[in-house]
């Protein structure tokens, strides 16, 4: 059986080798060319590490990662709201890891080309159909490729979810903008809690740092604000929003004024949407994984972990499965009700950053309560502490 993944990002890789590991045959199209990408940091929390172990991968980006244990929230005044460990490390003591995203990407698809998947860079899916007996993905420059079942791990702005569904609905923009960035060889990065992210409720913005081993310190910005728009994009030189950025910092707890100004950006006015609910998942021979289906917004740190999973549990099913409809629909029976739960998670934290919400919430008094009592090690338990196998190891499929 041969199945070919529209998408080389994270759960591209990953469920093209889940895959492979149950007896699948998968081929990988990529729409970007290869090379460095930018992008910001984003963390793995032990349930997608166990995810990325159960396809014997972990080991292989291991080392790209640094350990966060916890979440340290602050106020804009400098008072401690809350400390949030981020589950319980995996039995071999592997606590979360934070990545820089486009590396961890390239790693996986490296890893996917060491085990014999063929991975197509510049091949971007214009289309896909399916018929009772097989299914077919368009490339842009012309190319054809068919196979026994096609899997969407295209992301929030899927081509497969459109071909599974015309009327799926479109990506929700939460009311955030990104930006993140990296300020090397510092002394701020002693002076931050070590394994930890490092959050500010600012008064303007949301801020996040994360020292390295290396000495480096990864932050980022959620700015509550209307759409970036392309235009606004083109007119904005980069200096200009660290500028900006550097402005909405300066007052507030931390030294976010100080790593924005002397560091560089690497993920630059970002727009961020979520996917609370996609109706229609499967049709025929055609599948979708990640993002595609379930974007939770940054905020619940949560849509690499889910994509993960997600890798691992549609290779199960396929492979437990007669048909690859009946795949389909036993995946979607698994994971639909979990998903949709960290996605609204995830809308619940963005709300937290958004205007409405910081006036809201600003109080210190209320988010020291709410980490207190709502947003707890023990009531996340059901999201880091999910474990994913691979199963049955080395079956069949159809
Ligand atoms: C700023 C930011 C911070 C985040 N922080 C976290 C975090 O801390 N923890 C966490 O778990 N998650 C986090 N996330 C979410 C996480 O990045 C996504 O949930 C995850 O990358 C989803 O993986 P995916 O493979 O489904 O989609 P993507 O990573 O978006 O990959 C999709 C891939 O498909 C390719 N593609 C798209 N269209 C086509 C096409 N037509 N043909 C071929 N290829 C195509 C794209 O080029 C891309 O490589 C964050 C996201 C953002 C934006």
């Amino acid at each position: 059986m041969l199945a070919v993944v529209v998408g080389g990002g994270i759960a591209g890789p990953a469920t093209a080798m889940a895959l492979q590991a149950v007896g699948v045959d998968a081929v990988i199209l990529e729409a970007r060319a290869a090379g460095r990408r930018g992008g910001s940091w984003f963390t793995i929390s032990p349930n997608g590490l166990a995810a990325l172990a159960a396809i014997d991968a972990l080991d292989v980006v291991r080392g790209l990662g640094v350990p966060t244990r916890t979440n340290v929230m602050m106020g804009a005044t400098g008072r401690e709201l809350g400390v949030l460990p981020l589950g319980a490390p995996l039995d071999d003591g592997t606590p979360a890891l934070s990545f820089r995203r486009p590396d961890l990407a390239a790693a996986l698809l490296d890893e996917a080309r060491r085990r014999g998947i063929e991975v197509h860079d510049a091949a971007r899916a214009e289309s896909a159909t399916t018929t009772p007996d097989g299914a077919t993905v368009a490339v842009a420059d012309g190319r054809r490729f068919e196979a026994d079942l096609v899997i969407g791990a295209d992301g929030i702005h899927s081509v497969v979810r459109a071909a599974i569904d015309p009327d799926a609905p479109a990506g929700r923009y939460v009311g955030l903008t990104n930006f993140g960035g990296i300020t090397r060889d510092t002394p701020i990065a002693s002076t931050l809690p070590p394994d930890s992210w490092y959050f500010v409720f600012g008064r303007r913005a949301f801020f996040g740092a994360l020292p390295t081993p290396a000495g480096d310190v990864v932050w980022f910005a959620n700015v509550p604000r209307e759409p970036i728009s392309p235009a606004e994009r083109a007119a904005t030189p980069v200096d200009r929003w660290q500028e900006i950025l550097t402005d909405l910092a300066t007052g507030d707890h931390g030294p976010f004024a100080e790593l924005i100004g002397g560091g560089e950006l690497e993920l630059v006015a970002d727009n961020t949407y979520d996917m609370p609910s996609v109706p229609v998942w499967h049709r025929g021979r055609l599948g979708l994984v990640g993002d595609a289906i379930h974007a939770p917004a940054p905020s619940s740190g949560q849509g690499a972990s889910m994509a993960l999973e997600d890798a691992v549990e549609m290779a199960s099913s396929i492979a437990a499965a007669d048909s690859v409809t009946g795949g389909f629909a036993a995946f979607e029976a698994t994971r639909r009700a979990r998903v949709e739960k960290v996605v609204a998670v995830g809308a619940r934290a963005s709300s937290t950053k958004t205007p409405g919400g910081l006036r809201r919430v600003v109080n210190d008094a209320v988010m020291r309560l709410v980490f207190r009592y709502a947003v707890t090690e023990r009531s996340q338990a059901w999201m880091f502490d999910h474990r994913v196998r691979l199963d049955p190891v080395g079956g069949a499929g159809t």
